[in-house]
This record gives structure tokens, sequence and C-alpha cells, in this order.
């Protein structure tokens, strides 16, 4: 599946706002956001009239390149949302969050989202005991994560197990030891930490 392959931190100042997709350089001063807040080109500084649209596409747009995804996928995944009972704008975020990378990188198993991708890409890990490749598979209550022998051991991971010191959120059980991840439920809006207004993305697609 496609994926955005151009400079990242440039998605940041677009954004005006960190979006933590580098790992350790978004925690430190080398992070562009520091010097130059303001959104990239000629026209950065300008003086940008916030309209209803625009502030619904941005809140739209920062959503997707959080979760790393292309227009088309995050349609797809907003579609499901649409269709499951319930609050469309939660039910976005949850399968956003139910995602195999993402909970690789809650895990504190990757250092950035990308980093998780590329695990799961790479084959690294399993659900139920099964190699799963897809980035986007979905997990379900119940399902445990793992990362696969060969994986524990690469230096990457065993340095993240060791230097990330990153919130577990509540509905997953890690064990650093067994490098598995249990999914104890399914999260709610509460236990979403990601600083988004899902609101204004169900008004965007729902013009
Ligand atoms: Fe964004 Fe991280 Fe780059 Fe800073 S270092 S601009 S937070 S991706």
């Amino acid at each position: 599946m496609a994926r955005y392959t151009g400079p990242v931190c440039r998605l940041c100042r677009r954004e005006r706002t960190k979006l933590f997709l580098k790992g350790a350089k978004c925690d430190s001063m080398r992070c562009p956001m520091e010097k130059r807040p303001y959104p990239p080109g000629m026209h950065g500084r300008g003086r940008i009239r916030d309209s209803e649209y625009l502030v619904q596409l941005r809140e739209k747009q920062k959503t997707r390149r959080i979760y790393g995804l292309l227009e088309k996928q995050f349609r797809s995944v907003y579609a499901e949302a649409t269709r499951r009972p319930g609050i469309t704008g939660e039910n976005l975020l949850q399968l956003l969050e139910l995602r195999v990378d993402n909970i690789v990188f809650r895990s504190g198993f990757a250092a950035s989202r990308n980093q998780a991708r590329q695990f799961v890409r790479h084959g690294h890990v399993n659900v139920n005991g099964k190699r799963v490749t897809i980035p986007s598979y979905t997990v379900r209550k119940g399902d445990v994560v793992t990362l696969r022998t060969k994986a524990t051991g690469m230096i990457v991971v065993r340095h993240n197990v060791d230097t990330i010191d990153r919130q577990i959120p509540a509905w997953i059980d890690v064990s650093s030891n067994e490098h598995s991840i249990t999914i104890r439920e399914l999260p709610i809006r509460e236990q979403i930490d990601t600083l988004v207004k899902e609101q204004l993305i169900v008004e965007l697609y729902s013009k």
C-alpha cells in the first residue's frame, strides 16, 4: 500500500504543530518546529484567513498525517467509521488506533509510527501467532500482538525498549520482556490522547 515518502518535518510546519513523526528528534532542539514554527514556502509567514473550510481541512490533514495515511486510505477508514454504530468521529479515531502499526508504536517498541509500519511491512510482527505484514490490519479486543524472535534481537528494538519512556494507554497491556501487547479493550475517546477535533473531520466530509 502506498505511503507518503516526502519530507516529514514539512508536514508539521504545514499544520503549525508538532506531529511527532520522527521519534527522538521530535523532542530535541533539532526539531525544525523549534526554529521555524510557520508553514513552509515563500508565503509561509504571510497572513492566512482561517475560513471554516480551512479549519476543517487542516484538522483532517493533521489527523491523516499523524497516522500516516494517504487521502484514499483515510477516506476508506472514514467510510467504515460511518458504517459502525455510535459517533462517527469517535469510531474514526478508534479505527485508527486499532491499526497494528499504531499498536506497535503505542507499546514503545517503535520510535515512530513510520518505524512501526516498517516493522510490520518487514514481517517482524505477529498477531495471535500469525505473521501480519499489513500495517492497516485492524486488531480486535483480546488479540495478542508480538514481535517475532528475529525482531527482539534487533539493536533498534532493544534501543527503543531501553530508551523510550512513552505513556502506555490503559486499553493495552505491554510486556517488554516478552515483547507482546494484549488488546485489553477497545479504546474510548477519553483514552485516545491524539490532539484532534474529530468533529471537524465529520463536518468536512459531510459537506
Ligand atoms: Fe515534526 Fe518531529 Fe520533525 Fe519536529 S522533528 S518537525 S515534531 S517530525
